[in-house]
Formats: structure tokens, sequence, C-alpha cells
């Protein structure tokens, strides 16, 4: 389906967690009633993690009956979970629309117990994606639409209540490119972090970007700003364009001033994504600038090992893409380290269950 139609859904009858809490405040004014009633729905929606307006026994029965009228509850539902053998789970989300979206849930385990000490959910922002990275298989789809705050929180919520744990980090890794969702991606952060239902620290979710220096800026100047990751890739401009052709027009130093801005204003450390690929960016020179760009503010290097996008029969430039073997990456992390950067290589995860970010939701 089209924008339209999800526009056209929300304009009959809204999603209740599209509302910042000073819209859900509005509301109850609009209809009489006090401000607190604000508060109990805030908390019964984020803190209680109530599954319906029935569940809301904190407010009387006509509030409730009034929210059913006026206002969808969840704007999108688990339609599919797959389980890997690492113990990661991925969740694909069908929207109200049709259009499918994925999440992966990503646990730790205390040491010798089957009790999770931490859980991360990757999370989408779009349902497909306009940048078209070559090595990307949601890119491959092109842009379908962006997705709502609602469809944001709720991929966080569902997951949560489905896996019966906490989520205790979130990344915006998943379908899409944020930045250019910022609006609905600003305010979901904005209910992640609200005080009042001490959900996640803003040092608990990480937002990653291909690159867009002005709303690089705007996230600085957030309210309560989150971490920063670049998926950088490449460390000239002429690889870049291969990489990322829609965004030729960005030199990196562009996106370099962006991300200094962002760390005087925030003071949180960068973290800088990077694939390797066999022969294109894996260079003893691409290690070395690798190394310098990460000591122009704090920031650290990810390398993260390809996942193969055979399966969406890839042409031209991303046809010839290959991973860099794996011991090879660790040399080419050495490297960095050697030349003065901080390296870290990524886990992978979830490599029986299609893995690659996309994967779940083209096959619908
Ligand atoms: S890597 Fe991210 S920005 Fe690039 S096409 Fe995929 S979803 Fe979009």
């Amino acid at each position: 389906m089209l924008i339209k139609d999800i526009d056209k859904l929300q304009s009959t009858k809204n999603f209740i967690k599209n509302l910042s809490y000073d819209e859900i405040k509005d509301y109850f004014n609009k209809n009489d009633q006090q401000t607190f009633r604000a508060d109990q729905l805030y908390l019964d929606l984020y803190s209680r993690r109530c599954n319906s307006f029935d569940e809301i026994l904190t407010l009387p029965k006509n509030l409730r009956d009034k929210l059913t009228e006026d206002f969808h509850f969840y704007s999108l539902e688990i339609n599919n979970v797959r389980y890997s053998s690492d113990g990661s789970v991925k969740f694909l989300f069908k929207l109200t629309d049709g259009n499918y979206v994925e999440a992966v849930f990503m646990p730790w385990y205390e040491a010798d117990s089957e009790t999770i000490e931490r859980a991360t959910l990757c999370i989408s922002s779009m349902a497909g994606c306009p940048v078209k990275c070559t090595f990307c298989a949601t890119g491959s789809m092109g842009k379908i639409r962006n997705l709502t705050t609602a469809e944001i929180v709720d991929q966080v919520l569902l997951a949560s209540d489905y896996m019966k744990s906490d989520i205790n980090n979130i990344v915006f890794m998943g379908m899409g490119e944020p930045l250019l969702n910022y609006h609905n991606v600003a305010k979901s952060i904005s209910i992640f972090t609200d005080s009042r239902s001490s959900w996640l620290s803003r040092r608990k979710i990480t937002l990653s970007t291909v690159g867009i220096p002005v709303k690089i800026k705007a996230l600085a100047s957030h309210p309560t700003p989150v971490k920063l990751a670049l998926s950088l890739h490449a460390t000239t401009n002429d690889v870049r364009n291969q990489i990322i052709p829609v965004l030729k027009n960005i030199p990196l130093e562009d996106i370099f001033s962006a991300v200094e801005y962002f760390y005087r204003k925030t003071k949180m450390p960068i973290t800088y994504e990077y694939i390797p690929f066999a022969g294109l960016n894996d260079t003893l020179a691409d290690a070395k600038r690798l190394a310098k760009i990460s000591r122009r503010v704090p920031s650290r290097v990810n390398l993260i090992p390809y996942n193969d996008i055979s399966f969406t029969n890839p042409q031209g430039f991303a046809k010839d893409l290959k991973p860099t073997p794996i011991e090879e990456v660790h040399d080419f992390a050495k490297h960095i380290r050697d030349f003065g950067g901080w390296v870290t290589v990524r886990d992978t995860f979830g490599q029986d269950i299609e893995a690659a970010c996309g994967q779940l939701a083209l096959s619908q």
C-alpha cells in the first residue's frame, strides 16, 4: 500500500502511541479531564505495559470506552518469529497497511545460566529504504514508507512482551535510514527516554545513520540525544560513492564535521560501522585512514562481517562485492589498532535465520 493509505487510516482514527505525553495531556484536557489522567495512561502504556485499553484499570470505564472509540491500540502485529541457534530471535511484523518490517532480539546470558543478563533489540524505522546501499537487502526494495512513531514504539513493546524479557538497549539499525524519518524517530526517542516511565536511559539507545549532516546536527539538539553510529564503510569519497551512490553529493568531510559537532554538543563517543570488502576498502591505507578518522573525536571502529544478499539477485557493482575473510578482518583490526585507532569486530547474530537486514521482509 502507499503512504497515503496509512495517512488515511490515521486521519480517521489515530494510534495512541503516536501521541507524545503533551499530546495525550491536550487530548484529556479537551475532553474535560484533569492532567493526572495523562500520567495514568502514560504509565499504563509504557511502565505497566498494558496490552489493551480494557486492561487500563486506573481509568474509569467511560474513559476507557472513549479511548477505544478514538484510538487504535497496536499499530502492528507479530507475523513470524524465527529462532537462531545463537539465541537471537528475528521478528517479522505486519503493519496495518499490509507492509512488513523486521526487528532482531539479541540476548546476552549470565555465565553458565539461561538467565538473560541484557537484551538488545534492533528496530526498523522504515518499510524499505531509499538509500539503496549496494550491500543491503532492504535497500534493494527501495523506499515504501516511513514508519509512524507508534510503529517504532510497538516493535519494542511487542518483542519485549513476546520474549518475556526487558529490552535494555535499542538500536536503530534495522530497515530504513532513521534520520530520513527524523520527526517520527525523534518522537519515539522522547517516548523511550521519558522520565515518567523510566523506560530507558538515552545512553542505552543507538541510532545508526549513513550520515545526513543536517539531521545529525538536529539529533545533537534533541532534548535526550542518543548515541550515534555512522555507517561509514569507506575512507575515501570515491569508494563511498560506489558503495552508497545515492549520497554522492554529501562528501565525507561534511559528515565528519557534523559528527564532530554532535560530539561537542553531546560528549558521547561515536561508533564508525565498517563492512570490510575484499580488495575494496580493506587495505593497509584504509586501516591507516580509519585510525586517523577515529581519533578526530573519541570513537571506535566496529568492523561488521558482511551478510550475503545474493538472494536479491544484485547487479553491477553490488554483484562483485565479496566479504573480506574473517581471519583477514581480524588482521585489518590489528592494523587499525597499530595505527592508534580503537576497534572491535562485531559478533554475528542469526546467520541461520535470514540474517541480512530485510531478508525476511523481502521473502513476503
Ligand atoms: S544499510 Fe540502512 S541506509 Fe543503507 S539501504 Fe540498508 S537500511 Fe537503508
